[in-house]
């Protein structure tokens, strides 16, 4: 399917054209024909599944035509909810991108900004905005924002409000709205209580659900280098002296590791920065600037700060940690998916992670290749527990006919015996090509 068979206004098509979009997602194919009608939706769909256009491009042509035909004022007609600053920022310039052709007005508003650059903008007028909704609760109790005239009302990122606190403000904004409107209500899990919200707000909503993320996982060209814990960091810089890397956005578990993978990059020369919560909402911002500028070619980041952030053009997901939850996984390397096109994603597996791996391998139905070519790779003890088949990983390389075994147990289990004895089986780093050569990997005896 194109864009050209969804029906769209030609300012539309020529927009869509200049972003490079040839054809449309499945959740803008599913999702803009109803729009379109005035059907009120209800998607599941994760960020990186094209829902920002399926929803801005139908608002776009919907408002767009009314404006031809009738004289009303101009106020707000759509309101766009979302709960963090980085995603309303995403939102609106998606709106621009996509409705650069139509002269339709946006705003973006949230907190954290002077509140005077932003209510100038309101006292004009306004046919779109989109909101966080702490901060525009707080605009419309000082009267700089009225929604009596919105008929488009689009709910954004519904589960994440609900994480963080925020749908008693969505529920306050909702008794603003008028009732009678056409709500689009995105959400990527459906937790009870938001379908409950959902079923509360929603009149006879078609029902948008796109493809499980795991099944789209393997379109990801994938690999796994089992490392000891303290070479990671000399990895991940060996690594990132390809010029293939054009841009990597590195995963870690928590946030000081996230620092202390930035501080090993500097050391390395390489240029890198950090996003995660501890950062303030601009050092956030800047470093998500300088990534998309291309001023940093590495941004390490932890899971929750990554779910706010839009990338395109994302060349290699690194998980410098295996997430202890498969769909982690499939949200992270996702990322490097952008409508279709595949990307890379390269995982560094320590001793202690191996039961996340297997994991995710089941989630995702499909072996992840294993790199065994590089300086700093471990050899995996043999699993006195161990169970054959089902503990075995796949491996890229052409060395070994047979395929290596890996630890099967679950990492929370092990016994401290266990790791002390896989430490010692592991070879002094300076003997490590010499290891190489006799074959390092796991049963590679
Ligand atoms: P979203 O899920 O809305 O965060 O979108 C993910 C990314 O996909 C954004 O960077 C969009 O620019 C891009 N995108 C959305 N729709 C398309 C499309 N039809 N073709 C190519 N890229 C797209």
């Amino acid at each position: 399917m194109l864009f050209t068979d969804l029906n769209l206004i030609s300012p539309i098509l020529k927009a869509l054209e200049k972003e490079g979009y040839e054809s449309p997602t499945p959740i803008q194919e599913k999702a803009i024909p109803h729009i379109l009608q005035w059907r009120d939706v209800l998607g599941s769909a994760q960020t990186g599944t094209g829902k920002t256009a399926a929803f801005a491009i139908p608002t776009l042509q919907i408002l767009s035509r009314e404006r031809e035909v009738s004289n009303m004022p101009r106020t707000i007609k759509s309101l766009i909810l979302t709960p963090t600053r980085e995603l309303a920022i995403q939102i609106e310039e998606s709106f621009t991108a996509y409705g650069k052709n139509l002269g339709l007005r946006h705003a973006v508003v949230f907190w954290w900004v002077s509140q005077y650059s932003q209510t100038e903008k309101l006292r004009k007028w306004i046919d779109i905005l989109v909101a966080t909704p702490g901060r525009l609760l707080d605009l419309m109790n000082q009267w700089f924002v009225n929604l009596k005239h919105v008929e488009i009302f689009i709910l954004d990122e519904a589960d994440r409000m609900l994480d963080m606190w925020f749908i008693n403000d969505v529920k306050k904004v909702l008794t603003k709205l008028p009732v009678k409107k056409q709500t689009l209500f995105f959400s990527a899990t459906m937790p009870k209580e938001i379908l409950g919200l959902a079923n509360s707000i929603l009149v006879n909503p078609i029902k948008i659900e796109v493809a499980p993320v795991s099944s789209t996982a393997n379109t990801i060209k994938q690999s796994v280098y089992f490392v000891r814990k303290n070479d990671k960091r000399e990895l991940l810089a060996d690594l990132l002296k390809s010029p293939e890397i054009a841009s990597a956005l590195v995963f870690t578990r928590t946030k000081h590791g996230a620092n202390r993978v930035v501080e090993n990059l500097e050391k390395a020369w390489i240029v890198a920065e950090a996003i995660h919560g501890n950062k303030s909402q601009n050092a956030r911002q800047r470093a998500l600037s300088n990534f998309k500028t291309k001023q940093t070619r590495v941004l390490v980041a932890t899971d929750i700060a990554a779910r706010w952030i839009d990338i395109d053009d994302l060349s290699h997901v690194i998980n410098y940690d295996i997430p202890n939850e498969s769909e982690t996984y499939v949200h992270r390397i996702w990322r490097t998916w952008r409508a279709g096109l595949s990307g890379t994603a390269i995982s560094f597996c320590d001793q202690d992670e191996i039961g996340y791996l297997q994991d995710i391998q089941k989630l995702i139905s499909k072996k992840i290749d294993v790199v065994e070519d590089h300086d700093f790779a471990m050899k995996m003890p043999q699993n006195p527990t161990s169970t054959g088949s089902k503990n075995q990983v796949s491996s890229s390389s052409k060395k070994h006919t047979s395929k290596p075994k890996i630890h099967n147990s679950n990492p929370k289990n092990q016994t401290s015996r266990s790791t002390q004895e896989s430490k010692k089986s592991f070879p002094p780093k300076k003997n490590f090509s010499e290891h190489r050569k006799r074959k390092l990997w796991f049963g590679g005896r």
